[in-house]
């Protein structure tokens, strides 16, 4: 029987669905891909992006042209609602969307609460497209006037924001100083050689720690933090974690404590076995999942199978995340610091293998 399959985003967990389309459509299945844009951008070179090491172009799939020339619909909009009774999806311009099966990958985003977003230039890390936006105005205000610029937030998006920051603002012969605010304690949690490698890079690329503090709020031109201390910012770069997509949680679905949609080993909701998910925007019931584009990329060819077991029938695959994964944190000077089970080293070789790998991811999907 001819069934109706939606994918609602285009992101890293789809790729694969994506590239394997006409599968779908050979067999006699409608696919619709809804999503905000054409174009998709790979996190893993965001930053880069946003230094200047990689073009916009460089770091992004066309996720419309993908959809289309296999056969699919694509729908330029977001999903605001999910009515899973009824199996329809409610899409921010009004229009109504029915689904046999739907495979959410949705994403996540950067909360900015009111007491942050009085500042006058607060740019979040994700969704990625934020990052050229805010490139482009760094680069105009460096014209006027040496910058403050606080990054708030101490895991990994933060210390690469800010060192690609100290990248974009040499390129631009403008000045600036930049200061990382990390929460509790740089990359609290990983290993400690990772650790020092990144102090070590911060000292030499010229950007001030602040460890034991947060950005507590902000006004047009100013942060404070929760110790009190008030600074200048020209321009704040929230990377203080992520949320996944509100939809579920608005729709009533069963969600995880993060609000993500609760999915099963089979990456299925644990309530509708017609409603799939992958990436950020899930919460693997088994167990907690960092977010990070790792599972998001390990978890395409187990979203292809089930899609297709839930449209044409046979059995589900499980997903079996990884307990370790390979870290490499892009330090905007054409360094990178890698981490690999035991394994820790830095300088160009690191960068090397990490442009190395990202190049390839995105070659993978191209077209
Ligand atoms: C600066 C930075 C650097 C990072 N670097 C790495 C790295 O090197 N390696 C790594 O493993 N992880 C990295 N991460 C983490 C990584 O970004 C995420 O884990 C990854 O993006 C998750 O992929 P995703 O496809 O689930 O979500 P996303 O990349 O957010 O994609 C979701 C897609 O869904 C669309 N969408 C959103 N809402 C809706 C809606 N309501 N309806 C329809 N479509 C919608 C979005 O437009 C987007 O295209 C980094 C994160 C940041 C912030």
């Amino acid at each position: 029987m001819r069934k109706h399959l939606v994918l609602v985003g285009a992101g890293h967990a789809h790729m694969t669905v994506l590239k394997n389309l006409a599968d779908f459509t050979a067999a006699g299945h409608r696919v619709t891909v809804i999503g905000p844009g054409p174009l998709h951008y790979y996190s893993g070179m965001g930053p880069g992006m946003l230094s200047g090491i990689y073009r916009p172009e460089e770091i992004r799939f066309n996720v419309k042209d993908m959809a289309i020339s296999r056969g699919a619909a694509f729908i330029e909009d977001l999903v605001v609602r999910v009515d899973p009774a009824g199996k329809e999806l409610l899409l921010q311009q009004g229009q109504r969307v029915a689904y046999d099966v739907v495979s959410f990958n949705a994403g996540s985003g950067v909360p900015i609460d009111d007491r942050i977003s009085a500042h006058e230039a607060v740019v979040p890390v994700k969704p990625i497209e934020e990052l050229l936006g805010g490139r482009k105005r760094v680069i105009d205000a460096l014209k006027q006037r040496k910058l403050s610029i606080v990054v708030a937030g101490g895991g990994p998006a933060g210390l690469e924001i800010a060192a690609n920051l100290r990248r974009l603002v040499a390129d631009a012969t403008g000045a600036a100083e930049i200061t990382l605010i990390a929460g509790d304690r740089l990359l609290a949690g990983f290993n400690p050689v990772v650790r020092r490698k990144a102090l070590r890079g911060l000292a030499r690329l010229g950007i001030a720690l602040i460890e034991g503090q947060k950005v507590a709020s902000a006004d047009a031109r100013c942060i404070r933090t929760t110790s009190g201390d008030r600074r200048p910012c020209d321009f704040l770069f929230m990377a203080v974690g992520v949320k996944p997509s509100p939809v579920f949680r608005d729709s009533g679905l069963p969600t995880g404590v993060d609000g993500g949609l609760l999915v099963n080993d089979f990456l299925q909701s644990v309530a509708f076995p017609e409603i799939f998910g992958g990436g950020d925007c899930i919460c693997f019931a088994p167990r907690p999942l960092a977010k990070v584009g790792v599972y998001a990329v390990r978890q395409n060819p187990v979203l292809l199978q089930n899609l297709r077991s839930a449209l044409c029938g046979g059995d589900l695959v499980a997903f079996t995340p990884q307990k370790r994964y390979l870290l490499a944190f892009n330090m905007g000077d054409g360094t990178a610091i890698v981490s690999w089970k035991r394994l820790v080293f830095d300088g160009r070789p690191g960068f090397a293998l990490k442009d190395y790998l990202d190049r390839r991811f995105m070659k993978m999907f191209q077209g």
